[in-house]
């Protein structure tokens, strides 16, 4: 779309790869630094990305103090999104979760319906790097103080240099397989699979209802006039015939109306965090969001973003690398650790970890 991306140059003093929240964060922390800044995105912008886009109450916070007033352009209907409505099992009842059980109380109560491809390039675009679409990040390499960092951008492979790179490019990250291959092939993979539909059901929009369910678990969300239904299976077998099956459960139980099916898609997820087994990076190459293994929303992807960006300040000011800066910033520090207590929490409440199963 035009306006939108800029050229790919040849060299920058950072290169972030993805324009998720977590690259927003990181390039927001850099802006009116000076530094030549570029977020590169393998997929056309605005991209969209397989998500409820619940804007919980922090990152809300977060976005307000950071970033400004939210454009009505990036909400959907209902705007105002309550609580988890939680169902143990098929048979019982919900259990409503409101936020303020998970968020501190000075936070917003509600949390707000958006469209991720317009919230995502809105966040990108409050910064004032770079933004260079259809450009995929293959790999990189090191030659004394820069970084090569190799791309396919509109179909041609080119290599560009930088000082530092972020790799905030989501749950199956490449910066973080060029870290460490070693670490990729450890991990465990659990697939998510959803379908959009224009219809009906008794399940009142302006809430996120999660069935746990034997195989896996699943959600159902209303966004415009449509309901988003993913089921995330534990073992890796089909969740295209777990959310069959759970589709009839619906018709069956909550009236679910199918006049159309809008759109499918699917995803893999990662067992980083249930087993904090996290990646950050390796010296001025930094690891954020989704990719480094912290909790799976947008409030923490667009704060261990912020910290990226500022571990690369800290690392210009001090000499040191970007790495152990990062490792002791205070924002990431208090990330990784709300997000261990809020699994541990979990784990009392429920007497699980979705991803404990695995
Ligand atoms: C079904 C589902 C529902 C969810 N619902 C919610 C919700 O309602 N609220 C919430 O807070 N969180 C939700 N999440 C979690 C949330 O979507 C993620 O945690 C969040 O998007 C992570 O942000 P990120 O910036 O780390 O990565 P991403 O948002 O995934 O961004 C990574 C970006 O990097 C790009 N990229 C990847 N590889 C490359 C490459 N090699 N080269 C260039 N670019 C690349 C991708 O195209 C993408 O744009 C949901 C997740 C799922 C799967």
């Amino acid at each position: 779309m035009e306006g939108i991306t800029d050229e790919l140059k040849d060299s920058y003093d950072v290169v972030i790869v993805g324009s998720g929240p977590a690259g927003a964060g990181a390039a927001k922390a850099l802006t009116g630094s000076g530094l030549k800044t570029a977020i590169i995105e393998k997929a056309p912008l605005p991209r969209d990305k397989m998500c409820s886009g619940i804007l919980l109450p922090r990152a809300l916070k977060f976005i307000s103090d950071d970033y400004g007033v939210l454009p009505e352009k990036v909400f959907c209907q209902p705007k105002e999104v309550f609580a988890h409505r939680m169902y143990m099992s098929r048979e019982s009842n919900y259990i409503e979760v409101p936020w303020d059980s998970f968020f501190d109380k000075d936070m917003p109560k509600v949390g707000f319906n958006t469209y991720r491809s317009e919230v995502d390039l809105w966040l990108c675009k409050r910064s004032d790097a770079s933004l260079v679409d259809k450009c995929l990040f293959i790999d990189y390499t090191t030659d004394s103080d820069d970084i090569i960092v190799e791309v396919k951008h509109s179909g041609n492979y080119r290599k560009i240099k930088t000082k530092y790179l972020v790799g905030a490019d989501g749950t199956r990250s490449r910066v973080r397989r060029s870290v460490s291959p070693e670490f990729e092939k450890a991990l465990s993979w659990i697939p998510a699979y959803e379908e959009w539909y224009k219809g009906d059901s008794d399940l009142e929009p302006g809430f996120q209802y999660i069935f746990f369910e034997t195989d896996g678990y699943a959600f159902l969300f209303h966004k415009d006039g449509e309901i988003q239904v993913c089921y995330i299976a534990y073992q890796g077998k089909s969740c295209k015939k777990y959310l069959s099956k759970f589709r009839d459960f619906l018709i069956e139980k909550h009236n679910l109306r199918i006049d159309k099916t809008t759109m499918t898609r699917g995803i893999m997820r990662s067992n980083m965090l249930a087993l904090k087994k996290y990646l950050f990076g390796k010296d001025n190459v930094l690891i954020a969001g989704e990719a480094s293994g912290i909790m799976e929303a947008i409030d923490p992807a667009l704060a261990s973003g912020k910290a990226a960006g500022q571990s690369v300040l800290k690392s210009l000011e001090t000499g040191k690398s970007a790495l152990e800066c990062y490792m002791n910033n205070e924002l990431l520090l208090f990330e990784k650790e709300n997000a261990e207590k809020t699994v541990e929490r979990i784990r009392s409440d429920l007497g699980f970890f979705w991803y404990d199963k695995v």
